[in-house]
């Protein structure tokens, strides 16, 4: 019998149960799912960051920490934690991060917003094609590759920046520190899809923000600290941004007093852009956990020094 210890918020439980149960079922895996064990019992973990479980010490035979979320932050750098750890990449919620960037790459690129401000008049206006409009996407991993799939379906000129070099068809890939300002340079939409570590912290910032072109809009379903939120509020005001959709931020829930509620040109949205959708993310924890039985390498294992 394999011991899984569900280290969640119990109101997750309710919606995991079944999914996973399934899951393990159907790759003939023999498990023990509970959201209590004695620690020295326990073979996996599957973890939220939110959980009250911090200290992994007392876990002595767990095999791997399995999170139910993409972002590691919260939990990489946790130094009780010696087991491998896997990061979430769920084709569900790579479909929702999919269709949520993809419609609110569409309303800037249709200005949308204009035709909702002039309905009542008969003001006729031309958007450009897709393929007249630069979209970025900083960050192309799992998700950002995903996105600059269907954008690239859709017509737009897409280009991508990562930490290493990628040949992804259709996107022009810049890499590294230096290929940031190329990328930006063209980028009329900018999409955030990089993790939270210390060398993206402010990737955004007064200086990478100027040399996008004047009236850039930037759309950030990544991480909070992504931004320097006082230079995007400056960029916004100056007119060097036009408009800024943001679905995260440093402090979730956005506090009721920040700026950015009441900015005319910000869209503020709950992170809500992708969650982890139960039945295809319990499929990838089953793959996981079959694999470390057959003593194969984990899929989607954290690189701890690189922090994502
Ligand atoms: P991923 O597969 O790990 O991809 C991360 C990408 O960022 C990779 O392309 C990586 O480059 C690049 N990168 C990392 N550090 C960099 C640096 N210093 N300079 C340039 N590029 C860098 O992650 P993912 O699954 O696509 O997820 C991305 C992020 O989305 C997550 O970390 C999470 O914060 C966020 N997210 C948000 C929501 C939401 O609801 N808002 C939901 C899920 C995820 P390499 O390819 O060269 O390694």
């Amino acid at each position: 019998m394999i011991n899984v210890l569900f280290a969640a918020r119990s109101e997750r439980w309710d919606t995991y149960e079944a999914p996973l149960k399934t899951a393990f079922a159907a790759l003939g895996l023999a498990v023990d799912l509970r959201q209590d064990f004695a620690p020295q019992d326990v073979d996996y973990i599957v973890y939220a960051p939110n959980s009250p479980l911090q200290d992994f010490r007392p876990y002595t035979r767990c095999k791997a920490v399995l999170n139910l979320w993409a972002g590691v932050e919260k939990i990489v750098g946790n130094e009780t934690l010696t087991q491998p750890l896997c990061r979430m990449v769920d084709p569900g919620l790579t479909q929702s991060m999919v269709e949520w960037v993809a419609g609110h790459v569409l309303r800037y690129h249709l200005d949308i917003d204009r035709s909702i401000a002039q309905q009542d008049q008969w003001a006729p206006f031309v958007p450009p094609l897709a393929e007249e409009r630069a979209v970025a996407i900083l960050g192309l991993g799992a998700l950002g590759q995903a996105c600059a799939k269907t954008l690239c379906q859709l017509g737009f000129k897409v280009s991508g920046w990562a930490r290493s070099a990628k040949d992804i068809p259709a996107v022009h890939c810049h890499h590294g520190p230096d290929g940031l300002r190329d990328v930006l340079s063209t980028a009329e939409i900018v999409v955030l899809l990089l993790p939270d570590t210390p060398d993206t912290l402010n990737i955004l910032n007064a200086e990478s923000l100027s040399y996008l072109p004047t009236g850039a809009r930037i759309i950030n379903p990544g991480r909070g600290p992504l931004i320097d939120d006082g230079a995007l509020l400056a960029a916004l005001d100056s007119g060097q941004i036009a408009q800024a959709t943001l679905d995260v931020f440093r402090v979730e829930p956005l506090p009721l007093d920040h700026p950015y509620w009441a900015h005319p040109q910000v869209t503020v949205t709950p992170h809500i852009a992708a969650e982890t959708r139960p039945i295809t993310a319990a499929r990838v924890i089953a793959e996981n956990i079959s694999r470390g039985e057959a003593g194969a390498a984990f899929l989607h294992q954290v690189d701890r020094a690189r922090g994502y």
